[in-house]
C-alpha cells in the first residue's frame, strides 16, 4: 500500500453493553476495504460531557488506508448504521459513534467532513487513547498532542483494565 495514508478513527458507545459494542466495532474496522489495521488503543470510560446518560466507552484505531477521506467516512457511517445508531442531538446517547479523527496531515473545513475532527483536541476521551497509540503525535494545525492532553487533564477518563471490560 505505497500510497496509504495514516488515519485515526475514534470509537464511542454509551448504550447497552458499551464495551461489547466498542469491541465489535473494532472488529468491523479490521475489515475495512483498501485499508490495513495497525493498532487499537485500550478501552477508556468517561462520564458524558454536557449530557445525561450512562458512561461512554471509547477507543481509537490506527489504520493505513488507500480510501479517500470521504470514502472512509462513508464506510464509518455505514458501520454506525449497522449498529443501529439513532441520529439525534449532538452528544445524545448513541449505540455507536465513529469519528474520523485524523487523515494524514489533511485539513478540511466542511460541515460534512472537518479534519482534524473539530472537537478531538478538546476531548480527554479522544486524546488519551490517541496519545496511547502515539505520544509524539502532532495534530495538523493544532500542535503536539501532549499540550492538548495537559489542557484536558481536568476531564476524568479512566483506562479500563482488560479483566473489567
Ligand atoms: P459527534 O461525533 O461530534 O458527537 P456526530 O457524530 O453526531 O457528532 O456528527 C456527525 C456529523 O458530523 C456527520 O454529519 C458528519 O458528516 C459530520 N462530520 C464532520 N466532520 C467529521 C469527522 N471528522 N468525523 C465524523 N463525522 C464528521
Ligand atoms: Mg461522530
Amino acid at each position: 500500500m505505497a500510497t496509504a495514508v495514516r488515519a485515526f478513527v475514534g470509537v464511542g458507545a454509551n448504550l447497552g453493553d458499551a464495551p461489547a459494542t466498542v469491541r465489535a466495532a473494532l472488529q468491523a474496522l479490521q475489515r475495512l476495504p483498501q485499508s490495513r489495521w495497525v493498532a487499537s488503543s485500550s478501552l477508556y470510560r468517561s462520564a458524558p460531557l454536557d449530557a445525561p446518560g450512562p458512561d461512554f466507552v471509547n477507543a481509537v484505531v490506527e489504520l493505513r488506508t488507500e480510501l479517500g477521506p470521504q470514502a472512509l467516512l462513508q464506510h464509518l457511517q455505514a458501520i454506525e448504521q449497522r449498529f443501529g445508531r439513532v441520529r439525534g442531538a449532538r452528544n445524545a446517547p448513541r449505540t455507536l459513534d465513529l469519528d474520523l479523527l485524523l487523515y494524514g496531515e489533511l485539513c478540511i473545513d466542511e460541515p460534512a467532513l472537518t479534519l482534524p475532527h473539530p472537537r478531538a483536541h478538546l476531548r480527554g476521551f479522544v486524546l488519551r487513547p490517541l496519545a496511547e497509540l502515539d505520544p509524539q503525535l502532532s495534530l495538523p494545525g493544532l500542535g503536539a498532542i501532549a499540550i492538548w492532553l495537559q489542557r484536558a487533564a481536568d476531564q476524568p477518563v479512566h483506562r479500563m483494565a482488560a479483566d473489567l471490560e
